[in-house]
């Protein structure tokens, strides 16, 4: 085996799918008996979308949900005014996807697992994972019912409570965001129409949100309670609440599909990677569901992550490619825990800064530009769409392979030439879509090409 994958989240079943279509021998384990069953991170960011038609899910995930609707306000059983969610972000040729979708997270998981199995992966359910020992040539990671795995790397992809983190000793600092006490759940309901996000304020930040759940019969049910608030997490105490702080009464609360509560904090561990282990997704960061950050962050990990092992275990690449994965994404989360929280308090609004689409490793030691006057894309930025001589780029893109734009490399697939909008030079774009390296010519491309295992 050469990957063993904890945990068949979003992270888990993201890097799953990616490994697959590599080739690479990896197998998902998982404590619970099926996929997750709540609607938890429900926003598809755009940079989530672009990566999710790489994966060849897009047009499902998109058929699992839809738009975002507008908030609509009520006070006193009436309803008293519109928002929108997001600052308008115009489409264009580079960028065709601008707005977040709303997809159950569910419902995406479904998809991804869907997509995993269609590539001959498979995940393990049934299977907890206790703990880990590591040598020089493996890792083999332990179950509660006593068997162990043996792989060649282990990637922690657990979530926020990582057994896996906390066996490798791993710190995860952070704060608490907000004291007050946070209800998630998901209700079937009469009374309210599917076409708005239904928000019931109440004194300070207090109050209840009602979302309908594109694509379901649900409501993503969101409540922000004074702190030490002792909400009964059952579907009683789900009735109550929306019997309490909307006009809806107890019993037009039809069905309670699952409840959680969470106090939003902050977290980010100071290692993404201890020898062959690898932590992603929240495993690695946990922050304020606000902005919907964290199922996103957690999918471009692991999207940062696949490449990187399939160069290693496939294409003969050097193992330090695999340090790149916590210089970039390390970076990446901090600066998302920062965004969310921003989010959170009300600091910054949903749009530009939460669409993922400026995401970039321009400071990474991967990233390459040895042109004499850089202008337009830099190396470490994301290769927007756009076309080349009839091509999509996004359909050039699509696959685990490199893409040359503007010159030609034994192994590698190229176009003729980048689009104008690059601006003037040679393109190498990743496998995960990010300009890796850019020349004024091919010159000294062959060494990037050895360095990231493509020959
Ligand atoms: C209440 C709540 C609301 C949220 N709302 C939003 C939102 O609005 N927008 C957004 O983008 N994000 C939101 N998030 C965050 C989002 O859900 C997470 O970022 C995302 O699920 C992270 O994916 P993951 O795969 O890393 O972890 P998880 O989804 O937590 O998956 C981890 C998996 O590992 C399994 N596992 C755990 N321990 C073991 C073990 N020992 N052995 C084997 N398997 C194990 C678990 O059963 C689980 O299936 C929310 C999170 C919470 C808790």
């Amino acid at each position: 085996m050469d990957v063993v994958i904890v945990g068949a989240g979003p992270t888990g079943l993201t890097l799953g799918i990616d490994l697959a279509r590599r080739g690479v021998e990896a197998l998902v384990v998982e404590r619970a008996d099926g996929l997750f069953p709540g609607s938890r991170g429900k926003g598809i960011q755009p940079r989530t979308q672009e990566v999710f038609d790489d994966l060849g899910v897009l047009d499902a995930v998109r058929a699992a949900g839809g738009p975002y609707p507008a908030r609509l306000l009520w006070r006193d059983g009436e309803p008293v005014g519109e928002q929108r969610m997001f600052e308008e972000i115009p489409a264009d040729e580079g960028t065709p996807y601008t707005e977040p979708l709303m997809v159950a997270q569910w419902r995406t998981q479904e998809v991804l697992y869907a997509r995993l199995v269609e590539l001959g992966g498979r995940v393990a359910f049934g299977h907890e994972v206790t703990g880990l020992a590591e040598d020089a040539d493996g890792v083999s990671v332990r179950f509660a019912d006593g068997t162990a795995l043996r792989a060649g790397y282990a990637v922690a992809a657990d979530g926020g409570r990582s057994v896996i983190r906390r066996a490798l000793g791993v710190a995860m600092a952070g704060e608490t965001v907000d004291p007050a006490s946070f209800l998630v759940a998901d209700v079937a309901l009469t009374g309210l129409d599917r076409d708005h996000w239904h928000t019931f304020p109440a004194a300070g930040d207090d109050g209840l949100a009602l979302c309908p759940l594109a694509g379901t019969d649900f409501f993503q049910l969101q409540g922000r309670f004074p702190a030490g608030t002792g909400t009964e997490l059952s579907p009683a105490g789900v009735r109550a609440l929306v019997a309490a702080y909307t006009h809806l009464t107890a019993d037009q609360v039809t069905e309670v599909r699952w409840i959680s509560d969470f106090r939003p904090r902050t977290g980010l561990t100071d290692r993404f990677r201890v020898g062959r282990v690898f932590l992603a997704g929240d495993a690695a960061h946990v922050h304020s569901p606000a902005g919907g950050q964290g199922l996103n962050t957690s999918v471009q990990d692991a999207y940062n992550l696949g490449w990187k092992l399939g160069a290693v275990l496939r294409d003969g690449a050097p193992e330090a490619l695999l340090d790149t994965y916590e210089e970039e994404r390390r970076a990446n989360a901090a600066a998302m825990l920062d965004l969310s929280t921003g989010v959170h308090r009300g600091e910054v609004r949903r749009g530009r800064a939460t669409v993922q689409l400026g995401v970039g490793y321009r400071e990474s030691s991967l990233s390459v530009d040895t042109r004499t006057a850089p202008a337009g894309l830099r190396a470490g930025d994301r290769a927007p769409d756009g076309t080349v001589a009839g091509v999509r780029l996004f359909d050039a893109f699509r696959g685990p392979h490199w893409t040359l734009l503007g010159a030609t490399a034994p192994g590698v697939r190229s176009l003729p030439a980048a689009p104008k909008s690059y601006g003037p030079g040679v393109f190498l774009v990743r496998p995960d879509g990010y300009v890796g390296w850019a020349g004024d010519t091919a010159d000294g491309l062959g060494a990037h090409l050895t360095r990231a295992g493509v020959r």
